[in-house]
């Protein structure tokens, strides 16, 4: 499943794509194609057909979404478990091509889901904090909202296993499970540590791994190891560069010792029994 790396690389491919951000290119949304009239929820084709003619700002993402603004409105879209956008050149269309768009400096963009766990709705004007989708969310890791301060608050009035706890979206976006356990053997702190046990020092070297893990990956673009492509087609490369995730039974790069894995709130998390305190 596509991360909040992976999304945001998408984003930065598909604004490199159109030309939009830096260079301020004026594009307008001329055309849209809908092959089908759902995907996990229906789409809205009157109120995203609305937006044709309108200016699009630079494409942003919001925890794992994508915004396509304008000042109408926007479409907003979200990736699933496989879906991905890349340009389209009139070339035939492939299976499980769902949505096109098309803008005046003639480029255009497609929306590829096989599974359909994905999302493309319409996002009215200046209603994020409203909006059903995300409404929910918490902070974005990479944001200064997400410190050391804004985490220890949030933990102390939590128990259970820290691990499940830093992977809630309410909380903060984002840490997804390779990351949660990634960014735990990083700050040497055991995932299954119960979550309000931990000081404002244990916070502050945890919020500064989580930023550096999810930098990292974005720098390689994403992690995913299977279904997903960016913007340009290549597979992410963090995936060769993990730590603890998926490496139960082999030995710490730190330490030597064998690392561990459990099931835990549903996922595989792994962990170095020595180098991480409970
Ligand atoms: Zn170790």
């Amino acid at each position: 499943m596509p991360e909040l790396p992976e999304v945001e690389t998408m984003c930065r491919g598909l604004n490199k794509i159109l030309n939009l951000g830096k260079n301020k290119e004026r594009i307008i949304i001329e055309g849209m194609e809908f092959k089908r009239g759902n995907i996990r929820s229906k789409i809205p084709q009157k109120q995203l057909r609305s937006i044709i003619g309108q200016k699009l700002l630079p494409i942003r993402r919001r925890a794992k979404y994508l915004i396509f603004p304008t000042e109408m409105g926007s479409l907003l879209n979200h990736l699933g478990m496989t879906g991905y956008w890349r340009e389209y050149n009139g070339e035939p269309l492939l299976k499980h091509d769902h949505f096109l768009i098309n803008f005046s400096n003639g480029k255009a963009l497609v929306f590829n889901d096989a599974r359909r766990f994905g999302v493309i709705d319409y996002l009215s004007p200046q209603s994020e904090a409203s909006n059903i989708w995300l409404k929910h969310l918490g902070v974005e890791p990479l944001s200064t909202d997400f410190n050391a301060e804004y985490l220890f608050n949030k933990l102390k009035k939590r128990s259970g296993f820290l691990k499940n706890i830093i992977m809630d979206q309410k909380l903060v976006v984002g840490v997804g499970n390779i990351y949660a356990s990634e960014a735990l053997f990083l700050a040497k702190v055991h995932p299954k540590k119960n979550a309000n046990k931990l000081n404002l020092k244990m916070c502050q070297s945890l919020v500064i791994s989580i930023k550096e893990i999810l930098k990292k990956a974005l720098a390689s673009g994403g992690s995913t190891i299977r279904d997903f492509r960016q913007a340009g087609g290549e597979l992410g490369y963090f995936a060769r560069e993990l730590k603890v995730y998926g490496r139960s039974g082999q030995v710490c790069t730190a330490c030597a010792s064998t690392i561990k894995s459990e099931i835990l709130g549903g996922r595989s998390t792994f962990w170095c029994p020595k180098c991480q305190k409970k």
